[in-house]
C-alpha cells in the first residue's frame, strides 16, 4: 500500500491525551520528522515533561491506532520516541532590559540564614558602589522589610512612559520590594503557587527597578513551581545557594543544586555560601567553635564542582542586626561586616568569570 504521513495523521487523530479531551495531533505532540520507508514509519511524540505518567500508555495507544485504522503490516512497534519539550529560556533582553545581572538566592531549607545573607549581599555590593536592587520573593516568609527597617513602608505608583510602575523602597543603597510591604503575612501563607508566582512577575515586570548592576531574588526555601516561574521567567545570571554545615541541611542544598544544574532547569549555580560555618564570641574573637561540624560547604562544594564563596559565622551582631533593621554589611570595621565585604567581592569575580566565558563562547559560535 501507498504510505504518506496524512494516513498516518488521520489515524493518531483517533489517540486522545488522557484528561483534556483533545487528541495527539490537535495538541501539536506530533514532531515533524515523520520517515516513512516501505511498510516502515517511525517518528516522535513531544509531552510536556520527561516524567509524564502518559508516556507508556499514549505511546502504545498511537501504535494501536495506527495498526487499526492504516493497516495491521505497518513496522511501527518501537518506532515511536517518546520526547520532552524544552522550556525555551527567555533572551536576557526581554524582561528588565536595564539590569546587567540577575542572581538568585536559595536554600535547600528553610531557617539557614537566606533572607540574612542576601539583604547583607545586597548592602555589601551597594557598599562597593554597584547600582543594586533586591526583591523578597520568599513569598511565605517575607523577612526583608523587618531587616531594612521598613516594615511601615508603602511603596508608591509612578507614571513612567505612560505604565504606571511600582516603586520600589530605597534604603542604604538599595532598592527593595517585598511582597511583606502589600499583603500581611498570613495572607501570603494561604496563597497557591499560580497566585504567587504572579504576584512576584508584577513585583518584578510592573516595578521601576530601572538601571541595576545586579538584581538579587531572596527566592522561598527549598524547590517549588515558583522557583521553576521565576529562573524560566527572568534570564538568571546564576544562583546561589545558602547552607549550614549540618548534614540535614547540606542534603537539601545539594537537592537544590541538582534542581537548579538539572536539565529542565538549567541555571549557572555561582556557588555556595556556608553560613553560621562557626561560632565566635564577641569577647575572643579569634576563637572558633564548630557548633555544627566543620566544613560541611567546603565539602559539598568540592563534591558537586562548584565554588565556595564565602564561609560567614554564627555572630550575635548578625541576628541582632536583622532584628534591628540594620545589615551588619554596613559596618565593615567588624568581623562580620567584612565576611560580608568579602563575600560580595568574590560573587562580582564570579559574576564576571561568567559573563567573560558567555562573550567568548558567543564569539566562537559567530565565527
Ligand atoms: P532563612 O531566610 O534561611 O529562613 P534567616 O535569614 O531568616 O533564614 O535566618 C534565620 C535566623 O537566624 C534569623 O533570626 C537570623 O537573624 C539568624 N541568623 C542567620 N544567619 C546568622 C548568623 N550568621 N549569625 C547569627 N544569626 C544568624
Amino acid at each position: 500500500m501507498n504510505l504518506y504521513p496524512k494516513l498516518i495523521l488521520d489515524a493518531l487523530q483517533n489517540v486522545r491525551y488522557p484528561g483534556t479531551g483533545k487528541n495527539m495531533v490537535e495538541m501539536g505532540m506530533i514532531e515533524d520528522d515523520m520517515r516513512i520507508e516501505r511498510n516502515k514509519v517511525s517518528f516522535s511524540v513531544v509531552f510536556e515533561k520527561p516524567n509524564d505518567p502518559f508516556i507508556k500508555s499514549v505511546v502504545k495507544a498511537a501504535e494501536t491506532a495506527i495498526l487499526t485504522y492504516v493497516s495491521p503490516d505497518i513496522e511501527i512497534k518501537g518506532n515511536i520516541t517518546a520526547k520532552a519539550k524544552q522550556a525555551p529560556r527567555p533572551e536576557p533582553e526581554k524582561l528588565l532590559p536595564q539590569v546587567k545581572n540577575i542572581i538568585a538566592i536559595a536554600s535547600g531549607k528553610g531557617g539557614v540564614g537566606k533572607s540574612t545573607v542576601s539583604a547583607n549581599l545586597a548592602v555589601a555590593l551597594a557598599q562597593l558602589g554597584y547600582k543594586v536592587g533586591l526583591l523578597d520573593a520568599d513569598i511565605y516568609g517575607p523577612s526583608m522589610p523587618k531587616m531594612f527597617g521598613e516594615e511601615e513602608a508603602h511603596p508608591q505608583m509612578e507614571a513612567v512612559n505612560g505604565r504606571e510602575l511600582i516603586v520600589p523602597v530605597e534604603k542604604y543603597g538599595v532598592k527593595l520590594l517585598s511582597i511583606g510591604f502589600f499583603v500581611n503575612k498570613e495572607d501570603a501563607l494561604v496563597w497557591r503557587g499560580t497566585m504567587a508566582g504572579n504576584a512576584l512577575k508584577q513585583l518584578i515586570a510592573d516595578a521601576h527597578w530601572g538601571e541595576l548592576d545586579y538584581f538579587l531574588l531572596d527566592l522561598p526555601p527549598g524547590t517549588s513551581d515558583i522557583h521553576l516561574t521565576l529562573v524560566q521567567t527572568l534570564a538568571v545570571t546564576g544562583v546561589i545557594v545558602v547552607t549550614t554545615p549540618q548534614e540535614v541541611a547540606l542534603a537539601d542544598a545539594r537537592k537544590g543544586i541538582n534542581m537548579f544544574t538539572g536539565e529542565k532547569v538549567n541555571v549557572p549555580v555561582l556557588g555556595l555560601v556556608e553560613n553560621m560555618a562557626w561560632f565566635t564570641p564577641a569577647e575572643l574573637p579569634e576563637n572558633k567553635y564548630y557548633l555544627f561540624g566543620k566544613d560541611g560547604g567546603k565539602k559539598l562544594a568540592e563534591e558537586l564542582k562548584v565554588p565556595l564563596l564565602g564561609e560567614i559565622p554564627i555572630v550575635q551582631s548578625i541576628c541582632e542586626g536583622g532584628d534591628a533593621g540594620k545589615p551588619v554589611a554596613l559596618n565593615e570595621s567588624n568581623a562580620s561586616g567584612l565576611a560580608f565585604q568579602q563575600l560580595a567581592r568574590k560573587v562580582v569575580a564570579q559574576v564576571d568569570y561568567r559573563n567573560k566565558n558567555r562573550e567568548a563562547s558567543r564569539r566562537v559560535v559567530v565565527k
